[in-house]
């Protein structure tokens, strides 16, 4: 049972204030649209900062929109600075949290063990990671994109019970098709997810993989969703810039209601 998943990464975008205004907006959208909550799980991955006023709003207007932080520390707590811990994302409600995300992967030089330290934090904490991963230009035209992003996956994934990996949410996101405009055909999405989960089901079994969700990221839009959310192992999408417009991600979720 894999509901559908449809996730909006704010990245560095939105005060806490515009955060605030931008959540309310896609709660009327979706109910003015009758959007029926059970069928597809709609999160938000505001900044940090605008978390605590998420949590306030979802829990005071009994929302049913899932939130989570862009990353998190491996580390519980102690002496580093700037970090933050799975824990506290906890205490804010978050539900889920992004994992190495390609601009944490490259800008911040976050490693496949850091990343595995990282996804393990997230359960440790009861937070659940949502893996990201995909390969950049040249490894694509190389033709090796599903080397790469499965050897991504196993890191990522390393000493996970059966149980965590079926509760995961892995992402993958091709780095040439992020902010570029450069949408991955449904074809190309159907094509990582099917591998993705084939590796999930030589690691965890088949009763895990059947259960992963997996995401396809990478320029979504209202025009595009529909066609990538229909293949058959793709069962959500990650979207970034679209969803910090409420009437555009509105739209992105209702070809999964
Ligand atoms: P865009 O939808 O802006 O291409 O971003 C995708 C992304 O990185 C989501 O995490």
């Amino acid at each position: 049972d894999r509901t559908p998943f449809i996730a909006g990464n704010w990245k560095m975008n939105m005060d806490h204030v515009q955060g605030i205004t931008l959540l309310q907006k896609l709660a009327w959208t979706l109910s003015d649209a009758k959007h029926d909550y059970s069928r597809v799980e709609v999160a938000a991955f505001p900044p940090f900062t605008d978390l605590r006023g998420v949590q306030t709003l979802v829990q005071g207007d009994d929302l049913h929109i899932a939130y989570g932080g862009q990353d998190l520390s491996q580390f519980d707590s102690g002496a580093y600075t700037g970090d933050i811990s799975g824990q506290f994302l906890n205490k804010l409600g978050c539900k889920y949290v992004l994992v190495g995300h390609s601009e944490r992967r490259t800008i911040h030089n976050e490693s496949d063990e850091v990343l595995n330290a990282k996804v393990k934090a997230a359960f440790r904490h009861g937070v659940v990671p949502v893996l990201c991963v995909g390969e950049g230009l040249e490894i694509r035209q190389a033709g090796t994109h599903v080397d790469h992003t499965l050897q991504q996956l196993r890191a990522g994934v390393a000493g996970l019970t059966n149980e965590q990996a079926a509760e995961l949410v892995v992402a993958y996101e091709p780095v040439w098709a992020i902010g570029t405009g450069e949408v991955a055909g449904p074809e190309d999405a159907q094509e990582m997810c099917a591998a993705i989960r084939s590796e999930l089901e030589t690691l965890f079994g088949a009763d895990v993989a059947a259960k992963t969700r997996l995401l396809y990221g990478g320029s979504v839009k209202g025009n595009n969703a529909g066609a990538i959310l229909r293949e058959r192992d793709v069962d959500g999408v990650l979207v970034g810039g679209a969803s910090l417009d409420p009437a555009e991600f509105a739209n992105i979720v209702r070809f999964e209601s």
